[in-house]
Order: structure tokens, then sequence, then C-alpha cells
């Protein structure tokens, strides 16, 4: 289930197994009392926190998510270094959050991420941060900030780079079959379909193609 969260409006991600209730929570970037409410109420046991990249509008919460569950932050190593600046990165949006924790474990692309029945394959997807993954599950892949409905994620911060990013996504996630579902990190959903199709940054016209 997705949940919006934060004064960015990150959309947060809660897969859980229904039988064994095992679950991970993707980009828990802020609002941690709404995050939790919805495990208590479905008893839940988070495992893992995933990040798809370290930007502090997706990790907001992960300090105190992970206070309160006991569950293992999982990071791409690339943004290691950008996961611990989390807290100063919302300081230059006039904002605050708290810092997070270091990863407790790196993951990488190929990587196997299960909960129960519920499985995510990490795409290492750079080019809107150097560490930025995609996750996909049976039909659908959490895009993070790579691919929106009708956009892509910017690239003018650290470890950004706009032909790394239109790269990453041409070569790991439009190969996908089209009616698989795009879950991003802000904004609506789509397919990957619609977007090898309406992306103004990947058909043929948008002269990256
Ligand atoms: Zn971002
Ligand atoms: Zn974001």
């Amino acid at each position: 289930m997705r949940l919006i969260v934060g004064q960015l409006q990150v959309n947060c991600y809660i897969l859980a197994d229904e039988e064994t209730k095992e679950a991970i929570v993707i980009d828990p970037g802020d609002d941690v009392d709404d995050i939790l409410s919805i495990i208590r109420d479905k008893g839940l046991t988070v495992k893992y926190i995933i990040n798809t990249h370290a930007h502090f509008d997706h990790v907001g919460a992960n300090a105190q998510l992970k206070k309160a569950t006991g569950a293992e932050i999982l990071l791409h190593e690339a943004d290691a270094a950008l996961l611990s600046s989390s807290s100063g990165q919302a300081g230059m949006f006039g904002m605050k959050a708290e810092p997070s924790p270091p990863a407790d474990r790196y993951i990488r692309d190929g990587d196997i991420i299960t909960a129960g029945e519920v499985s995510l394959t990490v795409l290492h997807t750079p080019g809107h941060s150097s560490g930025g993954i995609c996750l996909i599950e049976d039909g659908m892949v959490f895009t993070g900030d790579a691919l929106f409905a009708g956009s892509i994620g910017r690239t003018d911060r650290p470890g950004g780079d706009l032909m790394t990013l239109i790269n990453s996504i041409k070569t790991k996630l439009l190969d996908m079959p089209d009616d698989t579902r795009v879950f991003p990190g802000h904004g609506p959903d789509s397919t990957i379909g619609e977007e090898k199709r309406e992306n103004p940054f990947l058909n043929q016209e948008s002269g990256f193609a």
C-alpha cells in the first residue's frame, strides 16, 4: 500500500506478506506515526527499510522507524555519503529531518530481498543520485526518483547526471513488459508502456532516444 509522507510528498510503500505478516517499507521519508499506525493495525513485522536513494525526503523517518521496529536499513553503497548528510540536505531546503543511522547492509544490482512471499529484485539505476535503485516485484517496479509518470528525476544535485539517468532507464526499465506497473517516489503511478509512449524524456522526439 502507498502512503504519501512529508512536505515533499514522497510515496512511502509498505509491502507485506498477508500470511507471515513480514513487511518491507520503501522510502519512509517522514510521518513515522502514520507508518507505524498502519504497521500496528495490520500486525506487521517490518524486516527491512529500503531507501531507493538517500535524499532526505526519502530517508527522514529511517531513524524513528528503525527504533520502533528494529528493521534493517538497506541502501546502495554509492549513496552512503549522501545518507550521512541527509539532515544537512533538509536544512538547505529550509526543512528539518532527523539524521539517519548508517545502512545495516549495502545492496547491489541483482540482489533479491525477501519478506515472506514478497520478493524484490534490486536494479542499480544511477543518474538521479549515484546509488539510486529501483525494485522489481512481480509485474511492478518501484522507481524512486529515477522515473516518474511523464517525467524523470532531476539531475542537478550531487551525484546526478542526465545521460546516466536516461541510460539507466532505457537499459534497465524500458525492456520490462509494457504492462509492468510503475510506482514512483513522487506522484501518480503509471506503466512501462505508457512511459515508453508518452514520457517526453524517453520517446523518439526527445533527442535522447
Ligand atoms: Zn531524490
Ligand atoms: Zn524525492
